[in-house]
């Protein structure tokens, strides 16, 4: 593909991928932690225990319309695949989701590594930073050695660790998508910073683009990217969640139905569709879809983008907000 990612967003709304873990469980080639296998909790050991599967669903996505292929190493820090079992692969699984993510890229769309929180920030407070850093070092250093073309940081719920994710990532010179998630607020990350503030200071410490991912659906993350916008003059990223929250509880992942009837709780596609249809009206330079949306919802957000496409805005307001 022509050109590279902050080129493309300079040009138009760049249309990524979606989610794959969740999307992966559904067809039975990843653990929730819910069942027996406690260990493996949404880790990506697929990209080498069944690369087919993986290699089918990014086929859905670059079919749908995606520019920008993910490499699935979610969740791939050393530490977090010791507890599933595979520690000892971790350079082997991190460098196989990036190669089947190329092999099916092309020259058709970018290739994507993804860095995501460490969970040790939860489990053990910031006094795990220095073991983060290292994490976060080694994850990085194989997706550059193996060839990305840029790295998304996303689902950080703290603001300190993505800090020290992005200080890692920098140094690879490799342009940057910073992420944040929101929970169990949407005013605040879990360590007290505010959309506003993150915005400003991610952009500060050397991301290109900032924004917001996962836990809530496009009606409701909306209104955290819109303040991450205001607070800066540059483009930002969103990739939301396909599920229902609600005001008491604004992020899936805390609500009953999480991990085992999220199906009951799914957004339908015509919501992402409206999303895409005023994404350069918000001032959405970087689209896509986190946990729950399959390749329906990036066809339609393909089709909500070229709706809208001529008309230089979006049609009317957002029949949501
Ligand atoms: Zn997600």
């Amino acid at each position: 593909m022509p050109g590279g990612i902050l080129e493309l967003i300079g040009r138009d709304v760049v249309l990524g991928d979606g989610g794959y873990l969740i999307e992966l469980e559904r067809r039975g080639c990843v653990a929730t932690g819910s069942g027996q296998d406690k260990g493996k909790q949404w880790t990506p050991e697929v990209a080498v225990e069944n690369p087919e599967a993986l290699r089918q669903l990014h086929r859905e996505f670059l079919g749908a319309g995606s520019m920008v292929l993910q490499a699935l190493t979610f969740f791939g820090s050393r530490e977090k695949l010791t507890r599933a079992g595979y520690g000892a692969k971790t350079e082997v699984i991190n460098q196989a989701a990036v190669r089947i993510a190329r092999d099916v890229a092309g020259d058709r769309a970018l290739v994507a590594g993804t860095i995501s929180r460490t969970q040790l920030f939860e489990r053990e407070g910031p006094s795990a930073a220095g073991h983060v850093r290292d994490l976060f070092a080694e994850q990085i250093r194989i997706l550059d050695d193996t060839g990305v073309d840029f790295l998304i940081l996303e689902t950080f719920f703290r603001l300190d660790e993505m800090l020290i994710a992005l200080a890692c990532a920098r140094s690879t010179g490799l342009p940057i998508i910073a992420t944040m998630t929101f929970r169990p607020r949407l005013t605040s990350t879990a360590d007290g910073h505010s959309p506003e503030e993150c915005s400003k200071t991610l952009l500060g410490e050397g991301a290109q683009i900032v924004g917001a991912n996962c836990e809530q659906e496009p009606k409701r993350i909306l209104l955290v990217v819109r303040a991450m916008r205001q607070a800066v003059d540059a483009p930002v990223a969103v990739q939301p969640a396909a599920f229902r929250t609600t005001d008491e509880t604004p992020c899936f992942c805390l609500l009953p139905q999480f991990p085992d009837e999220l199906e009951t709780i799914h957004v339908s596609r015509h919501e992402f569709f409206d999303l895409a249809s005023h994404a350069r009206t918000e001032g959405i330079g970087y689209l896509g879809g986190c946990c729950g949306c399959n390749a329906a919802y990036i066809r339609a957000m393909a089709g909500g983008l070229s709706a809208t496409k001529h008309r230089g805005a979006g049609a009317g307001a957002l029949p949501w907000v």
